[in-house]
């Protein structure tokens, strides 16, 4: 999951194209200075337009403008610190949940590899964290990409295709490098083909949306390659016993060891080629017609590298057991992996049935299912609670508190519509497969976050959080 531009060579055209020599001057440019600026080009260009119709007088004041956007940038880079901390984790979910840390920057020197806890969640070379997504189907409905602190937009790559998986690579990725002034650049790697929502040159504020994951480019999976460099070298933001030295976090997003599952779902009709990951096109089920049926499930999990035992129970709705096995492990024991499981079941009894799926010992799939004389309609998923957090750097953070087993009862991929409230009025809404959404910092008001959870036809009811 690498990201394919050497780093080396970029870093040393950011040096030499933004960075003003000299050190800082007096009375520097304020990002909000910036960024109130930008924001209030659009009505002034409206109001010059209107009084001067010659398109040589137009340009020659989007020049000016344009000339004086970039003093402003210019000015508030440099008195930047170059170390502002990273106020929240800039995709859209939670890392150890929907989210998944696959790699960070390799540590070690030479072919050795090592994360910052010592351990191997890496591989040679790496410079940045990649956290995945759960499949194409997120990546499909959407799973925004923020900008983590202040900056400016030094280089946009767009219109390459998203579509990389496993070994089926493409060599050019869809990217934002965002320079934060002294040598803190952030590199958002392999974004979903068109979803880039600036250009070069832009002002962004922490909290603003730049661009959604993707798998473009270097990409094994849907992910997102988040590269942060501290004096034009790339870094990693989690300290541990293996980076020592400060946090690049205002408030560390907690990783975890402990295995645990991602995602789960059974299907109606197998998990043969695109039906299973990364592409997720199963039929997804909660509810089998009874009688002698393959029940076809499948478990995502996370930190799975040392499974040793599985086993599955099938549960009738008097509580006593169809089906009970301890298959062998039969999936890849990677950090992040997944099995998929075929039983010939006899449905015997109409009702509300329950799969257990033991791992280790521990249960951790209690799957309900409805066994009925056919399948039944689609179903809407589960309500959920919706908490609203506001970061040091006044970025704020709707979480949205779900199981990821049970979020729906027929097993769907779930959708959260986000809509934002500032003083009555929408400042931003948006379909998200993620756990989380963000509010650009630049909005001050007391905000409302509303939550409306979808499985792409039926919702639940909405879940409001303010703060
Ligand atoms: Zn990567």
């Amino acid at each position: 999951m690498s990201w394919s531009r050497p780093l080396a060579l970029l870093a040393a055209a950011v040096a030499a194209s933004t960075v003003t020599a000299g050190g800082t001057s007096a009375a520097c440019a304020t990002s909000d200075e910036v960024a109130a600026f930008q924001a209030a080009t659009p009505a002034a260009r409206a109001a010059f337009a209107r009084t001067h119709r010659r398109a040589k007088d137009r340009a020659a004041w989007d020049a000016r403008r344009r000339a004086r956007l970039q003093a402003l940038e210019r000015s508030a880079l440099s008195c930047a610190s170059g170390r502002q901390l990273l106020p929240f984790f800039p995709q859209a979910g939670i890392v150890g949940r929907d989210l998944y840390l696959a790699n960070t920057v390799d540590l070690a020197p030479g072919d050795a590899i090592r994360d910052p806890w010592c351990g191997s969640r890496t591989y040679d070379g790496h410079t940045g964290d990649d956290t995945t997504i759960r499949s194409f189907r997120e990546q499909a409905i959407g799973v925004p990409i923020f900008a983590a602190v202040d900056g400016r937009v030094n280089s946009v790559q767009e219109g390459n295709k998203d579509t990389s998986y496993g070994t089926q690579t493409l060599p050019w990725d869809n990217h934002v490098l965002l320079d934060a002034g002294h040598g803190q650049l952030q590199v958002y790697g392999h974004l979903r083909r068109g979803s880039v929502t600036v250009k070069e040159g832009d002002w962004v504020v922490a909290g603003q949306q730049l661009g959604l994951t993707g798998s473009s480019g270097n990409s094994s999976w849907p992910h997102l390659h988040f590269t942060t460099m501290l004096n034009f070298e790339p870094t990693d933001p989690w300290p541990g016993p293996c980076r020592p030295g400060p946090s690049g976090w205002a408030q560390d997003p907690a990783v975890g060891d402990d295995l645990y599952v991602r995602d789960f779902t059974f299907s109606a009709d197998g998990f043969a080629g695109r039906r299973n990951l990364p592409w997720d096109e199963a039929t997804r089920t909660g509810s089998f017609a009874s009688g002698r049926r393959n029940v076809d499930f499948r478990v995502e999990l996370g930190n799975a590298a040392s499974v040793s035992s599985v086993s599955v129970r099938f549960v009738r709705p008097d509580g006593s057991t169809a089906l009970a096995d301890d298959p062998a492990v039969g999936f890849s024991r990677w950090r992040q992996t997944y099995g998929t499981w075929r039983y010939a079941v006899d449905l015997d009894v109409v009702g509300p049935w329950r799969l257990l799926v033991a791992f280790d010992g521990h249960t951790l799939v209690d799957a309900p299912f409805v066994v009925a004389a056919t399948r039944l309609a689609n179903r809407a998923p589960m309500p959920v609670t919706a908490a609203l957090t506001t970061t040091a750097a006044g970025v704020r953070v709707c979480t949205v508190a779900q199981d990821l087993v049970h979020e729906d009862p027929d097993y769907d991929v779930v959708r959260y519509r986000y809509v934002w409230r500032a003083g009555g009025r929408v400042v931003r809404a948006v379909t998200s497969a993620g756990l989380a959404d963000a509010l650009a910092r630049t909005v001050r008001d007391a905000v409302s976050c509303t939550v409306t959870p979808s499985d792409g036809r039926l919702s639940a009811p909405p879940a409001t959080a303010t703060g």
